[in-house]
């Protein structure tokens, strides 16, 4: 079945600026063509759908979440005692909810026995409307480390290994490590790094060897020099904490460059608009170092590090259809190009996902999933929150907000 839309611009996934009058002519789940509506040729006597004053853009990519997880106040304690079965539906609670905000693909960066991959399998089957969902399974992590009451813990390079390969058995996409205590762990320490450099390279090269990326989690400055030197692909959160401060490195983040390696912010939008009082189960930055830690963003991103925009959900009060919110404090308040940021939460978060061939940008041959929003988002960000479609797979799967299938 072919089909078109029109559209006033369209944001095709790269760095190019908008493309004005624009339309994107769909084959069954593909993309056929697309490009300005004067140099595109449609076959006769197919639907063309005129989207009007409105954007094209691809379906949008949270490269850090926890779907199972309900990203409410007391996330973190409900993440330990909430049932396997009641952990589920609250996957398909946010599946729903993320489809409806536009993320046709997340990347799920640890779950609890597996169960993102039963989510994952469902929806791609076509049992569930969802985004597509790129899955570590459980976290890497130390005995009593960041989120051991749902990882494994591994404490040699032995282990290290054998976690690796059990988890590639059990069909998992890609290995999540945690590389540094963290917030949500009481007895953890996010400054110190939880392996040395030999336990980093252990699962780095292992995953490779069986075609994984790693990601990992780090916060300390100690773990992310590691996890720079062990050539982990994407590098979590990222904010340089050390002996109660931030320190940015700019050697390090030079490093990062030459290596090629992708930072995923990892940063949930809601945090600076909470108070202390919201803030029950994490230990967050004391509150004089959040300024800090937008000043390392914004120096990275000036240094030229590829920045993927994610959200985090699923950590304290962090909602699946909140990465829109992160985009506006992005560009609004760290004063960050629009452009750029599109970028981060498409065309760069595909490559980070190692998911580039067939997703993230628009262009023939590619999955058909975008979205259509109210507004340009190059001029008002605040766009991103006006979702009138989601298309994936080709298909209309949201309109204005509600679900068609
Ligand atoms: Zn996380």
């Amino acid at each position: 079945m072919q089909w078109a839309i029109k559209a006033a611009r369209l944001y095709d996934g790269t760095r190019q600026a908008m493309v004005q009058d624009a339309v994107v002519l769909l084959k069954n789940t593909r993309i056929a063509a697309v490009g300005p509506a004067a140099a595109v040729s449609l076959p006769p006597d197919i639907e063309v759908v005129d989207a009007g004053d409105r954007t094209v853009m691809p379906g949008l990519i949270d490269a850090h979440v926890h779907i199972l997880f309900t990203g409410g106040p007391r996330s973190g304690e409900e993440s330990r005692t909430m049932s396997d079965n009641q952990v589920l539906l609250t996957g398909v609670q946010n599946a729903q909810l993320g489809l409806r905000s536009g993320l046709t693909t997340v990347r799920d960066c640890g779950d609890r026995n597996y169960l993102s991959l039963e989510l994952r399998d469902f929806i791609n089957a076509g049992n569930l409307a969802g985004p597509r969902m790129v899955c570590s399974g459980p976290v890497i992590t130390t005995t009593a480390g960041q989120l051991w009451w749902s990882g494994m813990e591994c404490d040699t390079d032995d282990e290290l290994r054998r976690a690796v390969r059990t988890l590639v058995k059990n069909r998992v996409d890609f290995i999540k490590l945690m590389g540094s205590g963290g917030n949500a762990t009481p007895g953890s320490n996010p400054e110190v790094s939880q392996y040395n450099i030999s336990g980093f390279q252990a699962v780095t090269d292992d995953a490779h060897r069986m075609g994984k990326k790693v990601a990992a989690h780090v916060h300390g400055v100690d773990s992310i020099r590691l996890a720079v030197q062990a050539g982990i692909d994407t590098l979590e959160h990222v904010p340089f904490r050390t002996h109660g401060t931030i320190e940015y490195d700019p050697r390090l983040v030079d490093e990062m460059i030459e290596k090629d390696l992708v930072v995923s912010l990892a940063m949930p939008a809601t945090w600076y608009r909470l108070r202390a009082e919201d803030m029950v189960d994490v230990r967050a930055h004391p509150q004089h170092l959040w300024t800090q830690r937008y000043d390392t963003i914004r120096r990275m991103f000036e240094a030229g590090v590829k920045l993927v925009v994610s959200s985090d959900q699923g950590s304290t009060s962090t909602r699946i259809d909140e990465l829109a919110l992160l985009m506006e404090f992005l560009v609004r308040e760290l004063e960050l190009p629009a452009l750029d940021m599109l970028y981060g939460v498409t065309g760069l978060a595909a490559e980070a996902l190692g998911i580039d061939d067939e997703l993230g940008t628009l262009s023939p041959g590619k999955i058909a999933d975008l979205v259509v929003l109210n507004g340009d988002p190059s001029a008002d960000i605040t766009a991103l929150q006006r979702i009138h479609l989601v298309i994936k797979d080709g298909k209309v799967v949201v309109r204005d907000g509600a679900l068609t299938w």
